[in-house]
């Protein structure tokens, strides 16, 4: 089955009682048993759900996985991952990642003993540099956030793989359109589904894929015990997201090439982040592990101020200033004090990430209605 055919079929059988064609919505906490431990796989559904079983089995087929643990959010996924360790055990991750993913290592990890190094992961041999004894695990986003910075897949899990440590990559900015990292040597992908996944800003949602059984085990326990799971109506919603993912991000992708374009061939644009441009350093390994640059781009202003960049963001009117990402509508954001915040002043400037950058999600509407949005914002700052 090739990718498009499986965001409609893959792991989705006609239901049978009825043959309904999409899984329903089971709103059901439990399920009868015909004797004690008798049953139709289903008991409890903190445990499991079909209409989550639908929504794991898909997501796995798209980022080719054995098996996928369904979550709350993002964030839920991502603690499960971590759980799997313990005291005095190391992860490294990348410096430029998600605010959210930082507040998470540091505010609720750090005080259990669990210890982090943020590196640049653009360049790999940083992450040899900082294995240690105790190195349990590589955390990789790519493209990163909000810089669009580019980390190579294969190069650091080949470095996690030969140090015995996991390789993890957070897949939310590509989504499995664009890149599949398990078949460039990962261990295991974690999804926000809120974005692109999801695709129409209406549900928060997350996923952990993988083809190692002892992590899904692991994480389905940890599902099973600390309940963090999904409701059946957000796993109905974020299916449907999902059979549209293809013509989302097709549409998604062109339409942010044509900004990127208008962006760089603008004087009043100061820097332009994208990993599609040819200028972009790491523009070759984009090439090489990405079917298409995605739909994220950021930027700053040639009059480079904060005053100046939120001031721009004031006046965009398709373009809607908000947190988040990947959906079908473009979405404007000031990183340093919206998505990044969580962050300290100082690791985001050492990290590159200046106070006046600004980021787009370019969604799919009509791209000469996002480019004269963005005309009339230049104008009016
Ligand atoms: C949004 C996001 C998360 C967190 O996901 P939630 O669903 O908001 O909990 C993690 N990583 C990245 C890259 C994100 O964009």
């Amino acid at each position: 089955m090739k990718f498009n055919t499986k965001t409609i079929h893959a792991g989705q059988e006609p239901e049978p009682t009825s043959g309904a064609v999409m899984p329903p919505i089971f709103q059901t906490s439990t399920y009868a048993q015909e004797a004690p431990n008798v049953h139709h796989g289903y008991e409890y559904a903190r445990v499991s759900n079909p209409t989550r079983t639908a929504l794991e089995k898909l997501i796995a087929g798209l980022e080719g996985a054995s098996d996928c643990a369904a979550f709350a959010s993002g964030c839920a996924a991502m603690d499960a991952m971590v759980k799997m360790f313990r005291p005095g055990d190391h992860i490294i991750a990348s410096n430029d990642l998600y605010g959210g993913t930082y507040r998470l290592f540091t505010q609720v990890f750090e005080p259990y003993r669990i210890t982090f190094s943020f590196i640049d992961m653009s360049d790999p041999a940083n992450v040899e540099k900082a294995l240690t004894g105790n190195t349990k695990m590589v955390w990789i986003e790519t493209p990163t956030n909000p810089l669009l910075r580019i980390v190579d897949i294969k190069a650091v899990s080949d470095i996690a793989r030969k140090a015995g440590v996991l390789s993890v990559i957070d897949n939310t900015f590509a989504s499995p359109y664009l890149q599949n990292p398990l078949k460039l040597g990962a261990d295991a992908v974690v999804h926000s589904t809120t974005k692109y996944l999801g695709g129409h800003s209406d549900i928060i949602g997350g996923a952990i894929c993988t083809s190692h059984p002892d992590i899904i085990e692991n994480m389905r326990f940890q599902v099973k015990t600390t309940g963090a799971v999904p409701g059946p109506m957000d796993c109905y919603l974020t299916l449907r997201g999902i059979k549209t993912l293809h013509v989302r991000m097709d549409r998604a992708c062109t339409n942010a090439q044509a900004i990127v374009e208008y962006l760089t061939n603008n004087t009043d644009v100061g820097s332009v982040n994208y990993p599609g441009l040819e200028s972009h350093p790491h523009h070759h390994v984009a090439r090489s592990q990405m079917n298409d640059y995605g739909a994220m781009v950021s930027f700053t202003l040639k009059d480079d101020s904060v005053e100046n960049a939120k001031k721009f963001m004031s006046c965009t009117r398709y373009f809607t200033l908000a947190e988040s990402l990947g959906g079908v509508e473009s979405l404007i954001s000031h990183p340093a004090s919206m998505t990044h915040a969580s962050i300290p002043a100082d690791i985001r400037k050492k990290a590159g990430l200046s106070d006046s950058l600004i980021r787009l999600s370019v969604g799919i509407e009509d791209v000469e209605d996002l480019i004269s949005d963005l005309d009339q914002a230049f104008k009016s700052v």
